[in-house]
């Protein structure tokens, strides 16, 4: 086998120190549009390369911990220029890795740089009580104190801001790190760390383990020194993580979704079909907000779908690095086997393939994993098409018989992470707010899309629930309470 040697091999980053694999392999990180241009080579981790990087990061987290929160505050704030100065390199890498149009990886690595500033901020302003007590010669008051070794595992689809988000908030409050990135997107993963180790991080804070979960997941979870596991990825990788940390680990798992977008019959009909497409096919469907179910009240149905159908075959579909380019490939090849086989279970399930679905494979869609984004109408709520995560551009819309009903299909899912409506009455609106099971309700916006500064995360299978990520509310999942009793 003939190697290329024209591919850049990157290297983990343990204790400071950038090193290869204790098992001696490799693999490419490609580029969805072209899977014959291999985007950068990394190192297929063993378990031994996370032992080392968990030890690593024990090791660091009683210096870590004493920094002053204004230098590590500095750090981010140093980190984030870097991202700044590289901002359009690094989106063109994105966009090369994992798929999404140019300007969506803009936003995405300027979104990043933005949360470094934001737990900058917030690193300072960590708090505890004090309380009340009935004994005047005792001072009892709360401090929040950092976990220690926090194992941070990603997926493919935001692959440097969920990184960002969680990286971050958890060394802005004292914890030591180890990240591992998703395999299909290692490049973009590796510039953050790259920005942060350049930013001064002190040896064995950050450590930056590639590779294959199947090798380096059991310690990354279940290793004694890991205090916290945050996790953003499959209900199924998410189920199997959960089984597998120990009690003393907190864990935090952000997962699938199901979200649906409620058309009411007063809504703007073109407005309602602009945030389907935007939720539902925007990001080539793989979002975990994305809008994969449409809910629409039955005197509206036929006129909004023809509307979307229109709005769906309009998009134009491409590499991200074409200017114009709105929709771009599917991440990888399980990605398209599985969007494929969800086209053909609706037909099966006898829904009806309004637009969409089929594979593009001639021209400049020869080498890459194009799909065109899919409208099933006549979608039943048993149906798998409307109850099962595809993660790809397919809507199936329902149609509903009133408002109520229309709720009520929305919540009939497992999942709960963002659910939208479209409607200009205000009781409807606030009927939906409280009657939604989702994390994220969202009125006349589309189901993808969130605040920096607000808590995100969702209900029922969507999340463990217990800890929000982002905002503020973040910094409760990596601090823990001391209760202090200071006598006289
Ligand atoms: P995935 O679950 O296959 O992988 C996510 C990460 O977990 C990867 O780094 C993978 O290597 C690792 N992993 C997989 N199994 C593991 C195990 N047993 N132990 C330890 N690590 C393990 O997910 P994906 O295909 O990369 O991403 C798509 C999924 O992510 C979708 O289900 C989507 O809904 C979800 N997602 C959720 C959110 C959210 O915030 N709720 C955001 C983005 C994506």
């Amino acid at each position: 086998m003939t190697v290329d040697t024209s591919v850049r091999t990157y290297k983990n980053l343990i204790n400071g120190e950038w090193v290869a694999s204790a098992g001696g392999l490799t693999f490419d990180s490609v580029n969805p549009a072209d899977v014959s241009d291999a985007v950068g080579r990394f190192q297929a981790s063993i378990a031994e390369d996370a032992v080392a990087a968990i030890e690593a990061a024990e090791n660091a987290f009683e210096s870590w911990k004493s920094v002053a929160p204004s230098k590590r505050a500095e750090m981010m704030n140093r980190a984030a220029d870097l991202l700044e100065a590289n901002l359009e390199a690094y989106a063109a890498e994105l966009t090369r890795e994992e798929g999404k149009p140019l300007a969506s990886s803009r936003m995405e690595v300027k979104r990043s740089a933005q949360t470094l500033r934001y737990y900058a901020y917030e690193g300072l302003n960590v708090s505890g009580d004090t309380l009340p007590s009935d004994d005047p010669t005792t001072f009892v008051y709360t401090k929040k104190e950092p976990l220690g070794v926090v194992t941070v595992i990603t997926p493919w689809n935001f692959p440097i801001s969920i990184p960002a988000r969680k990286i971050a908030p958890a060394l802005v409050t004292g914890n030591t790190v180890v990240f591992k990135p998703a395999s299909d997107t290692p490049l973009i993963a590796f510039r953050l760390v790259e920005a942060l180790q350049e930013a001064g991080l002190p040896p064995g804070v950050l450590n930056f383990v590639t590779g294959p979960a199947s090798k380096t997941g059991a310690p990354l979870v279940a290793h004694p020194a890991v205090r916290a596991v945050t996790f953003t990825g499959s209900t199924s990788a998410g189920e199997a993580i959960h089984r597998s940390v120990r009690l003393s680990t907190r864990v935090q798992l952000e997962l699938g979704g199901k979200n649906p977008l409620v058309v009411l019959e007063d809504a703007d009909l073109e407005y309602a079909a602009e945030l389907a497409v935007k939720g539902g096919f925007e990001l080539t469907g793989q979002a975990c907000t994305g809008t994969s179910r449409v809910i629409v009240l039955d005197a509206v149905h036929d006129a909004f779908v023809e509307k979307l159908v229109a709005k769906a075959r309009a998009l134009k579909i491409g590499n991200g690095l074409t200017p114009g380019t709105e929709v771009g490939p599917l991440a990888n090849a399980s990605q398209l086997d599985t969007v494929l086989s969800y086209v053909a279970f609706g037909e099966e399930e006898g829904a009806e393939l309004v637009c969409g679905g089929e594979r593009l494979t001639e021209g400049e869609y020869a080498s890459g994993y194009y799909v065109t984004p899919a409208v099933f109408t006549g979608v039943k709520p048993a149906m798998r098409i409307a109850r099962e995560e595809i993660f790809g551009p397919v809507i199936a819309v329902l149609r509903a018989n009133g408002f109520e009903d229309a709720v009520r299909i929305a919540n009939d899912v497992e999942y709960g992470l963002s659910a939208s409506i479209c409607t200009t009455d205000e009781a409807r609106m606030r009927y939906f707010v409280e009657h939604s099971q989702s994390g994220m309700v969202k009125i006349n916006r589309p189901t993808t899309g969130n605040a920096y500064n607000a808590p995100f995360g969702g209900l029922k299978m969507s999340s463990t629930g217990t800890f929000r990520e982002s905002g503020r509310a973040a910094l409760e999942f990596y601090t823990q309470v001391k209760t202090v009793y200071h006598g006289a």
